[in-house]
């Protein structure tokens, strides 16, 4: 797969790219998420972290990581945020915000326990996570 996708962050110094195909794309509802992005979910899509690279701007990136689950990076100029490291599960979640052109196919929802918005699209809902990410894997109602 050589399909290529670049973003960047609000103003443009931090510019990164993306290689192949995300491993999973989906959406979170947890409040970490909500609380850092203050929206109410997140679109997020996973790639393999050698999938994932700074084109421009690496030294205006700043990391905050509340635990060790996710390192999340921004642009310390205009803090926009980028992406999400999780090393515990060796992916990197980069918001499809953050790469438009990736025609964003989400197939699953989790953390739907904390939903603060109900989205009826008939995709799996999981109340916390899936098994193999070391959740319940309990599915939770629409
Ligand atoms: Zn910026
Ligand atoms: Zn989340």
């Amino acid at each position: 797969m050589d399909q290529r996708h670049t973003g960047k962050c609000f103003c443009g110094a931090v510019e990164i790219e993306v290689r192949g195909e995300p491993v999973a794309q989906g959406y979170c509802h947890c409040e970490s998420c909500r609380s850092w992005s203050a929206g109410p979910v997140n679109a997020f899509t996973l790639w393999k972290p050698d999938s994932v690279a700074i084109t421009k701007g690496a030294s205006s990136i700043g990391v905050f990581h509340k635990t060790e689950k996710s390192h999340r990076k921004f642009c310390k100029i205009c803090g926009g945020h980028l992406m999400t490291d999780h090393p515990l599960w060796s992916v990197v979640d980069v918001y499809a915000a953050t790469i438009p052109s990736l025609a964003f196919a989400p197939k699953l929802h989790v953390n739907y326990g904390d939903t603060v918005l109900h989205l009826r699209d008939g995709l799996p809902k999981f109340q916390d996570m899936p098994k193999e990410m070391g959740g319940s894997g309990t599915m939770a109602a629409e």
